[in-house]
């Protein structure tokens, strides 16, 4: 069975399929434009805009039941069609590059999964009924979206433990296909991990490094695994941002470090800031900045006492999205940090259109400045560039009191680092507050 056969053509606004139709094959795109949507009632939802090399229809190769969306050539566009059974052929004989192909279609799934949410919600005004209705149909058509997945995904993994096993058995070292397995029960585990409140906050002081004390901290995310222990941020947050979780898990994260926050604030003694990373996934979320706005006030911190850090890769990636995003952050009242400044495209030059309050100079310049007096001017001229543009500055990476003094002369006014502490639990922070 190969898959020249079933090439197929479609004019402009020519229906692929719709809602409902019996599916027994998905469609890679060779050339054309589709548009994938769902309809209720006179309400028609796109769902995805889909080009060369994208997949659709996916869900009848693997559920067999009719299709759950409808698609439409935008344009005359050329698909690939991949039977169902031509699918089920080749994961029989274990193929790893179908177990690949499987995966990819995977994360399909749960990328419209999290698109319909997204639109429904966004659709959904609280106290119009009409919407009510529609929302309630969204999250069942969900719901059942997400039992049919993990249901799917059960059925993969142990496709995929068989196929090990007769790798084994056949004396193959599959790499390939473990590999695919690992990622999938890694996925899942991440996915599951928010539901079982495996994530925990650390929060690591930010100092003032005249005075010696502390001014604020950065909250910075753990997953306690309950078999690996705890796993840091390196080693899930890119693949919670592939799989779309980062969205929530970022309100998690906002949620949980205003929450401390407003712990500190009555706690008495002066007024300390909360540092929240945001990544970029997260900015796809047009609700961003209202469900920024709704945390804050449900949790009663005062917008001034949280401040957002972005990244300068993450800036620079879309500079004038950004700054939109940017602009409305600062309209909530709440401060924003340039992260990791020095290590991407070095912005020097937008630097000034962006309402930034603080410059964070990364620590690979820190921990270079005493051996290298490049990284040391490095860190004079950014130092001299923010207070310029009316930014302070926080050198990141402090690991020794010669770096602390070196900083202080070259005008920085803050620090971060081992030198004053790792990043600590809430309760070991407050300990720590009381103690320094
Ligand atoms: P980052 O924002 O640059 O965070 C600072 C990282 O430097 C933290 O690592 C911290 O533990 C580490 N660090 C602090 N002081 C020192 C020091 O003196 N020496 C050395 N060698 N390291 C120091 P962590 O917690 O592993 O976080 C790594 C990165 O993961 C963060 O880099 C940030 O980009 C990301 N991340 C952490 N928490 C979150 C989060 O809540 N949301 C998002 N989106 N990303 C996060
Ligand atoms: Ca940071
Ligand atoms: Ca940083």
């Amino acid at each position: 069975m190969e898959l020249k056969e079933f090439k197929t053509q479609f004019d402009q606004d020519e229906y692929i399929f719709r809602e409902g139709d019996n599916g027994d094959c998905a469609y890679i795109i060779e050339s054309g434009i589709v548009e994938v949507s769902v309809q209720k009632d006179d309400r028609k939802l796109v769902i995805a805009t889909l080009g060369q090399g994208d997949l659709i229809g996916e869900m009848a190769i693997i559920d067999e039941l009719p299709r759950t969306a409808t698609a439409r050539a935008l344009e005359a566009t050329r698909l690939i069609a991949i039977p169902h059974d031509y699918i089920h052929q080749k994961v029989e004989c274990s193929d790893p590059a179908v177990r690949f192909f499987l995966q990819i279609v995977l994360e399909r799934y749960r990328d419209i999964h999290a698109r319909l949410m997204h639109v429904f919600e966004g659709v959904v005004t609280p106290g119009e009924a009409e919407y009510q209705e529609l929302y309630a149909t969204t999250t069942n058509v969900v719901k059942n979206l997400m039992t049919q997945y993990l249901e799917l995904q059960d059925r993969i993994l142990s496709a995929v433990n068989t196929a090990g096993d007769e790798d084994e058995a056949r004396g193959h070292d599959d790499q390939t296909a473990w590999h695919a397995k690992e990622m999938l029960e890694s996925e899942r585990a991440l996915t599951n991990a928010l539901t079982n409140g495996e994530f925990q906050l650390q929060y690591q002081p930010i100092v003032d490094l005249k005075a010696q004390k502390i001014v604020g901290c950065e909250a910075l995310v753990r997953w306690q695994h309950p078999q690996q222990g705890t796993i840091l941020p390196a080693e899930f947050i890119a693949q919670a941002e592939n799989i779309g979780l980062i969205v929530e898990l970022g309100y998690w994260i906002v949620r949980e470090a205003c929450r401390f926050q407003r712990r500190l604030s009555q706690a008495g003694g002066e007024a300390l800031f909360v540092a929240i990373n945001l990544s970029g996934r997260q900015f796809d979320d047009s609700e961003l900045i209202s469900k920024l706005e709704t945390i804050m006030r449900e949790e009663q911190v005062s917008p001034e006492l949280i401040k957002y850090e972005i990244t300068e890769t993450l800036l620079m990636a879309t500079p004038q999205l950004a700054n939109e995003f940017l602009h409305k952050i600062k309209a909530t009242g709440a401060k924003l940090a340039i992260d990791d400044f020095g290590t991407g495209y070095s912005s020097f030059s937008y630097l000034h259109q962006f309402p930034f309050d603080t410059l964070k100079i990364d620590r690979t310049f820190i921990s270079t400045m005493i051996p290298n007096r490049k990284s040391q001017q490095i860190v004079k001229s950014l130092v001299h560039l923010s207070h310029d543009l009316n930014m302070d500055v926080v050198a990141e990476g402090i690991e020794t009191s010669f770096e602390e003094e070196l900083l202080l002369e070259l005008g920085a006014e803050y620090g971060q680092g081992f030198h004053y502490a790792r990043p600590l639990d809430a309760d070991a922070f407050i300990e720590h507050l009381e103690t320094a």
